[in-house]
């Protein structure tokens, strides 16, 4: 079906402004659409979180009486599937589907087509825009982004009534805190099925819940009302066994055992063997808690008389306590502490944080998914897990509450949704699109080869960022045309020492020789911020990210790093390769770094060992200070790499790891905006060449920008790849120059995005 959407949205802001009720710009809406689109059923349903129900609001199709008269549970029906899953759901032949649910009183066919998509407004779900249609060719797949934009202006008229409505009902009944004791029917839908967080990946992953054993705590642990009393206490007994036999095996590991040592041991078990302890725990699992509370109930009781003792070598003995209690704690939510755990299912690590150390020392094939509650989505440890493909989400602040060890989850790393135990209709949609996606992988494979090139000729160099060896296969899988970013850390967060200049010279040689011709960018270490070697001494700081970090701390070890400079240098010999420098702030710093490869290669040379007399060397601009002096930087060098994560995170004053501060992280504020823009614009002056290569390299609407720029070189994660080409020849350099202008007048990041969305294709899934 050909539709032409042109006027739409502009018609449905106006009708919105020219109605007098919602009730009244619904309607009109929804005949709008239906007219427009030849659509035999459009109709807009409200959502009522209180009741967990969905309302009809309007209709053109369904009987009018059935207007506020129909209302329906969240969990039955493909409507209650959009609500649920927060995502459009389209089908061929509906009735088919397992979610389908047939209501005479609306008077409906069998329609052939069924679109249902959210109405979201900040992030709250307040209901579902659905389109049916008895023709089987009457809307497609296509049609989704066209009904997303329709949707969005929707959900604002939607938004606008359910706040004057939210006041009065909390006027009546305030809802209740969410807690478990609450029952599921007073939960919302979201809350029953799923969590919310911040997804980071492209994927789903589907696996059992694994807790890494630093990120529990009792601050996470909740009260639960449990009916299986006795189950209950056997879980608890199995965990203090279970903690009995740790803390033996580790005194039997442990070669040599001081006095001090044994002493601590035997109070561990002398505590773990307490009767009374037990005692206590129990009775108040007979109460009807959970096991995990009424442990922390008691432990903390105990802790409390300990601090409270006067001699102070007995009010020390708390951490003991809380030591052991932690232990069981662990036990209870199946958590092992050995990181080099084999993982014999499919699994989702399930954590506060972790490190990209830790997440290496665990990654294993099994290892399918990860969510953490807290996290950023620049951090390394997200780009580690794109790097190795795990689908992450972040954020997930309720995780703990409602997440027990060994459930079954899925990991929406897209949308950031987790459900746990769902239901086998939310399961089989998931697999349904893995199945679909895995499908419009297969059609973008077919882009690999084709040059990224937009409409009217401006050609783009798509490279890859990759952190390990493994990721060059991923880099020439999707169609990358160079290496953008090779971060040289990622392969020594693991190992004890520094690796040698030979070892990083077959490092080096090996990576140039996977990328097949490709040049690639090699960046010496950064480590510091929030990437630290476990062989490396750091002092304590406040502020990492402001502290020892990168090239400082690169100039500061001058020998690790001229083992690093002459290994690059060595390397160079077996493939083009270009060496790249993080975080330049001052000019002084390229000064001595120029001096410092200038002093490598003639040392080479006196040795008379081969490497590429002409090898380009770049800085990445990354750090706002590095802007205004860009001109005077560039004498120095060959090329120039945008570092957008950490522009942004200095230049926002927003750190990159935040979660509670992840909204302000935004790539369309005007400040980056024009700030890159800057950036590209001296480089190109100066015909030194340029690459942004942030994790906002990879998502289109910034894309677009960065083509207005004048850009011609973007490195991403390998699997953005396919959709960036596929979007680029979609559009124009010229339409990109001229939005550019626009949104370096406008006044916020909000602005800018309403924009970019109502101008950009949609993609394609
Ligand atoms: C950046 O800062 O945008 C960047 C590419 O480097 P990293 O993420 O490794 O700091
Ligand atoms: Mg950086």
């Amino acid at each position: 079906m050909q539709k032409d959407h042109s006027h739409i949205l502009e018609d449905i802001l106006e009708t919105i402004t020219a109605s007098e009720t919602p009730e009244q710009s619904l309607d009109h809406i929804v005949r709008m659409v239906s007219e427009r689109f030849h659509i035999d059923v459009c109709s807009v349903y409200g959502y009522n979180p209180y009741g967990n129900t969905l309302f009809l609001r309007a209709t053109v199709g369904l009987s009018r009486e059935s207007v506020g008269a129909i209302e329906m549970d969240v969990d039955e029906g493909l409507t209650g599937l959009v609500i649920e899953t927060m995502a459009p759901v389209f089908i061929v032949n509906p009735s088919s589907h397992p979610r389908y649910k047939y209501y005479a009183q609306s008077g409906e066919e069998v329609y052939r087509t069924y679109l249902g998509v959210p109405l979201i407004y900040h992030k709250k779900v307040l209901g579902a825009l659905v389109v049916q249609t008895l023709a089987e060719e009457g809307i497609a797949r296509s049609d989704i982004g066209l009904f997303k934009n329709i949707a969005s202006q929707i959900a604002a008229t939607i938004a606008f009534t359910n706040l004057q409505e939210d006041r009065k009902r909390l006027d009546v009944a305030k809802p209740a805190r969410r807690d478990r004791s609450r029952a599921d029917s007073e939960k919302s839908p979201l809350e029953q099925n799923h969590l919310r967080g911040e997804g980071v990946s492209d994927r789903a992953a589907f696996g059992y819940a694994h807790f890494m054993f630093e990120t529990i705590d009792f601050d996470h642990v909740h009260l639960t009302e449990v009916t299986e009393v006795n189950s209950e206490i056997n879980r608890l007994e199995r965990a203090f066994k279970t903690a009995k036999n740790q803390i033996k095996q580790v005194a039997e590991k442990a070669r040599k055992i001081s006095d001090q040592e044994k002493t601590i041991i035997d109070a561990h078990l002398m505590f773990l063997a307490d009767k009374s302890l037990r005692k206590k725990i129990i009775a108040k699992i007979n109460s009807g808690q959970n096991a995990e509370y009424a442990l922390k109930q008691v432990i903390l009781e105990y802790v409390n008389m300990f601090k409270a003792m006067d001699d102070p070598y007995l009010s020390e003995r708390y951490s003991d306590i809380l030591d052991i209690g932690r232990r069981v704690l662990g036990n209870l939510a199946g958590i092992n502490e050995a990181s080099d755990q084999a993982f014999t299912r499919d699994t989702i690590l399930v954590a506060s944080d972790i490190s990209p150390v830790d997440l290496l020392a665990i990654r294993q094939p099994n290892l399918k998914g990860i969510v953490l509650s807290k996290g950023g989505r620049t951090s390394h440890t997200v780009i580690m897990a794109k790097s190795l493909e795990i689908p992450i989400v972040i954020g997930v602040e309720e995780v703990f509450e409602n997440v027990r060890a060994n459930d079954f989850l899925i990991v929406d790393g897209v949308s950031g949704l987790v459900y746990a135990n769902p239901t086998p209709e939310i399961r089989e949609e998931y697999e349904r699109r893995q199945a679909e996606s895995r499908k419009h992988l297969k059609k973008l494979e077919a882009l690999r080869d084709l040059p990224a090139v937009t409409k009217d000729g401006f050609s783009v160099h798509l490279g890859a960022n990759i952190g390990l060896l493994s990721d060059l296969m991923l880099a020439r899988q999707y169609g990358a045309d160079h290496i953008g970013l090779y971060r040289t850390e990622f392969p020594f967060l693991l190992r004890k020492s520094f690796p040698s200049e030979d070892e990083q010279t077959d490092l080096y040689t090996r990576a140039l020789e996977k990328a097949e011709n490709r040049s690639v960018t090699i960046r010496t270490f950064d480590v510091g911020g929030d990437k630290f070697l476990s062989y490396l001494d750091y002092p304590r700081e406040d502020n990492p990210f402001l502290g020892w970090r990168s090239i400082r701390l690169s100039l500061d070890l001058e020998d690790v790093f001229r083992t690093q400079i002459r290994a690059i240098l060595r390397a160079s010999a077996f493939g083009k390769t270009r060496m790249l420098f993080p975080m330049i702030t001052e000019i002084e710093e390229t000064r001595r770094i120029v001096q410092l490869v200038a002093e490598e290669k003639a040392g080479l040379d006196d040795d008379a060992i081969d490497y590429d007399k002409n090898i380009e060397l770049g800085i990445m601009v990354e750090v706002p200070a590095a802007v205004p002096i860009l001109d005077r930087l560039l004498r120095y060098v060959d090329f120039v790499n945008i570092g957008t994560n950490d522009l942004m995170q200095y230049l926002l004053a927003v750190d990159r790891n935040n979660k509670k501060v992840a909204d302000r992280f935004n790539v369309l504020h005007p400040s980056v905006i024009s700030t890159i823009a800057q950036i590209v614009s001296v480089c190109n002056r100066f015909e030194k060449q340029v690459c942004i290569c942030g994790e906002a390299a990879g998502v289109t609407e910034s894309i677009f920008l960065f083509i207005g720029m004048g850009a011609d070189h973007i490195s991403m994660v390998p699997s953005a790849i396919p959709a960036a080409k596929q979007f680029l020849r979609s559009v124009n350099q010229a339409d990109a120059k001229m939005a550019l202008t626009t949104c370096l007048d406008m006044e916020d990041a909000g602005e800018i995005a309403a924009y970019l969305k109502k101008i950009l294709p949609v993609p394609v899934k």
